[in-house]
């Protein structure tokens, strides 16, 4: 099918609905694998449209095609929706158990002529595409059944939609702008299969009818289904004309452009993680980091970067979706992660990261990292480097030193350690003040720089070349882990390795 999208036309025609009617938003997703990273979007621009509008967001979970639908998959697309704040409103709608009401949808299309039963064979259906293929055409099917009763009564058959040949469909999609269609490039597709079973293309239609939606905002891989499913919206509407029931009003488009990776192709597994639960799982993303990156991610405010949630239903429009498709880039989440996790509670941080170390949830050691946590976020992208950053907090003695570290604790370093030793040994009131005073007043005595006695310190503490500010680290460990870890350096015995 080829849609020729108007670029010079005016902008889509102001969003009616919006302001006459309750918005009622969805986010469908097929169950045949893991919340992504495109889904999410979706997801959210969903959720901020409905929001913005005080309308509705709904889910529904689109598992009509049983051998490809898995539990595991649906689960991990409500818990990753959950994790992300996605929050649907109402019950997920579960579109298999629909069925019936599918197909009898399709039964009253049929009943009011907008739809025929098709009793062509599979080598009936095979010739035409045979004969298509040699015109180097593309495969339209044509009924003969298409303006005929007399099928045969036994034999099995499809309900076809009758699809308008003549004239044009013309989409005002709110992101893409005016794409029309030739009616002609269409054929008339089926609505229910020989067993009865409704195709996804009619399902989507009757559920989104029945849930109230008014806007559609899906990934721009399904604008050429809009022009098969608006056909069934224009039959069902045409019934209800007739027969005075429930109107079938066209609902608003917005197919928003693909999430691309940095090389520019369609994201795909083959450029990383794709899973959101990889992003919270392996890479320590925070969920409201996420968010706010695949806000930005096709969808702009002026040169806003980080805008929270709230700030996101204020401003959320459809005109600030671009055209083209935008690029995943880990550098920039990881930055806005790391300014969620400066702004993030300190003890919901430091839960996150004694998770991720093991810790049970009664686990002393979760007091020690909250109070650390000031100390340790400013310096952290993710969780990950977080828990690593922490990592000196539970070391057990002698500590393993880092082999890029190691060579700092040569040449006067134990000596300087010594010195050290004795200097905060005399310290009683162990604060940051009070240990700063004795350990600037080591550097004054040697005749060197405070950096040259902070070093060794650092790595005698934590066994690495980077950390907090030192004076938090030695308030972090206590008086006497912090004299004990200096002493193991200032006897000259060997250091054991970094577990
Ligand atoms: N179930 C479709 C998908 O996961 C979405 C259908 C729609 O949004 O209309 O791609």
């Amino acid at each position: 099918m080829s849609a020729t999208t108007n670029s010079d036309a005016p902008a889509a025609p102001v969003d009616a609905t919006a302001n006459t009617s309750k918005v009622v938003t969805r986010f469908a997703p097929s169950p045949t694998g893991f919340l992504h990273l495109g889904g999410a979007r979706t997801a959210l621009f969903n959720l901020l449209y409905a929001r913005h509008h005080g309308g509705t967001f709904r889910l529904r979970i689109e598992d009509t095609d049983r051998a490809r639908s898995t539990e595991p998959a649906i689960q991990a697309i409500l818990n990753g929706m959950r994790w992300l704040g996605l929050d649907w409103d109402g019950e997920e709608v579960y579109q298999f158990s629909r069925a019936d009401r599918h197909a009898a949808i399709a039964h009253q299309m049929v009943e009011h002529g907008h739809a025929y039963r098709c009793y062509m064979t599979q080598g009936e259906i095979d010739a035409m595409r045979a004969e298509a293929q040699a015109a180097k055409k593309p495969l339209r099917i044509r009924s003969p059944w298409r303006d005929r009763d007399d099928g045969p009564a036994d034999q099995p058959f499809v309900v076809r939609l009758k699809a308008p040949t003549e004239g044009a469909t013309t989409i005002h999609d709110q992101v893409q702008g005016e794409v029309t269609v030739q009616n002609a490039e269409l054929d008339d597709m089926v609505l229910l299969r020989s067993d009865g079973t409704p195709t996804y293309m009619l399902a989507v239609v009757v559920d989104d009818h029945d849930m109230g939606v008014t806007h559609i905002i899906r990934g721009d891989d399904h604008l050429n289904n809009a022009f098969r499913q608006l056909p069934i919206y224009r039959a069902m509407d045409a019934i209800a004309k007739e027969t005075g029931g429930d109107r079938w009003p066209d609902p608003i488009y917005a197919h928003i452009p693909l999430i691309h990776g940095s090389d520019g192709a369609k994201l795909s597994k083959r450029h990383g993680a794709v899973g959101i639960e990889a992003y919270r799982d392996a890479l320590g993303i925070l969920p409201e980091a996420l968010d706010n990156y695949l806000l930005r991610l096709g969808w702009g405010h002026g040169d806003d970067e980080i805008i929270a949630r709230d700030d996101a239903i204020r401003w959320f429009d459809l005109s600030g979706v671009g055209k083209s498709p935008s690029r995943f880039d880990l550098k920039k989440l990881e930055n806005l992660n790391g300014h969620y996790i400066r702004a993030a509670d300190d003890a919901r941080l430091a839960g996150l990261v004694a998770d991720k170390l093991g810790q049970a949830e009664d686990d002393p050691r979760r007091t020690k990292l909250e109070t650390a946590m000031p100390a340790l976020k400013p310096r952290a992208a993710n969780i990950n480097e977080l828990a690593d950053g922490a990592a000196f907090l539970f070391a057990s003695r002698p500590l393993g030193i880092d082999e890029a570290a190691a060579p700092l604790l040569g040449g006067d370093a134990p000596a300087l350690l010594a010195r050290l030793h004795s200097a905060l040994d005399a310290v009683h009131n162990w604060d940051t003040e009070t240990t700063e005073a004795a350990v600037r007043q080591v550097a004054e005595e040697a005749g060197v720089k405070l950096g040259q006695v902070a070093q060794p310190l650092r790595v005698a503490l934590t066994g690495r070349k980077t950390s907090p500010g030192i004076f938090d680290v030695l308030v972090l460990l206590g008086r006497e882990e912090s004299l004990a870890r200096i002493a193991d350096q200032t006897t000259g015995q060997p250091s054991g390795p970094r577990a």
